[in-house]
């Protein structure tokens, strides 16, 4: 019964939101991909899944950290697809420094980009939601929206703060066939990650090999990195009737990290 709804996904150029992205074209959803890169590459990944899955596949290159453009993707959305019906706020990046020498800019960039733009996309689509009786909202958190680790005061912070926005928006939805939802990845070997395993290295002072085997995998009972489809099923999941009395929730998908 997904067939035909739209989604925007945010920072679905790459990683995690590209996943998402797929997942629900396969479903037959149409999807808004959003976020950075080249033109050229960006465009071929918006034809493959509009071709592959005879979707309506469109993008907007709005910039998540800033929130006039975040209300003009949602306008655009709404004009080309008729309505919103679900809004997945995945775009996210990342700084790992100990909290005395983390930049200012960083900071305020990473509480931007990775919570405040989950706001003004959220406030934009709400209401068709509540008018149409139906929509779907997925806030892409992290294992680190319920456990912290060592020099990522910004992330650890943003994500913490998402699970607050997901729990207040859900219980002033709930009445109105809308659910909100935090899924809360584990490791997932995205540009996102590989970057900042150098980071890593430097802050702890060991090799990149060992941020894999002693920092990444160590957190994971698993010890399997989680993949881009696994995180796409659980957002198709979460789109279902079988999923419209899960609402307000930390779905963790970590590899048992935060059982420990
Ligand atoms: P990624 O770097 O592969 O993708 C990030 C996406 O966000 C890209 O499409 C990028 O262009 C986009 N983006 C970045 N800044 C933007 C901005 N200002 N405006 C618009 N788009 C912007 O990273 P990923 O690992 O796929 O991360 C996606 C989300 O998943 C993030 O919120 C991240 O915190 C979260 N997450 C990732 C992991 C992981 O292990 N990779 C784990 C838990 C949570």
């Amino acid at each position: 019964q997904l067939a035909g709804k739209a989604a925007i996904v945010t920072g679905s150029t790459s990683g995690i939101g590209l996943g998402i992205a797929e997942a629900f074209a396969r479903a037959g959803m149409n999807v808004m991909l959003n976020g950075f890169g080249d033109k050229r590459e960006i465009e071929i990944i918006r034809a493959r899944l509009a071709k592959e899955y005879k979707i309506d596949a469109a993008f907007s290159a709005a910039d998540m950290s800033v929130p006039d453009e975040i209300a003009a993707m949602a306008d655009d959305a709404k004009r080309h697809f008729g309505g919103v019906d679900v809004l997945v706020n995945n775009a996210g990046i990342q700084h790992v420094e100990a909290v005395e020498n983390f930049p200012v800019a960083k900071w305020d960039a990473i509480l931007a980009i990775n919570l405040s733009s989950a706001f003004h996309g959220i406030r934009a689509v709400v209401p068709g939601m509540k008018a149409r009786g139906w929509g779907r909202i997925i806030n892409v958190a992290s294992a680190h929206a319920i456990v912290a680790s060592p020099f990522k005061s910004a992330y650890v912070t943003a994500k913490h703060g998402m699970l607050g926005l997901t729990k207040t928006v859900a219980l002033e939805t709930a009445e109105h066939g809308v659910t909100v939802n935090a899924i809360c990845p584990g490791y997932v070997l995205t540009p996102l990650v590989r970057n900042q395993i150098p980071e890593t290295a430097r802050a702890r002072g060991i090799s990149e090999d060992e941020v894999i085997r002693d920092v990444l995998l160590h957190a994971q009972p698993t010890k399997q990195f989680v993949t881009t489809e696994q995180i796409g099923a659980l957002a198709v999941f979460l789109c279902s009737e079988g999923a419209a009395s899960i609402t307000g929730a930390a779905l963790p998908i970590e590899g048992g990290w935060t059982a420990q």
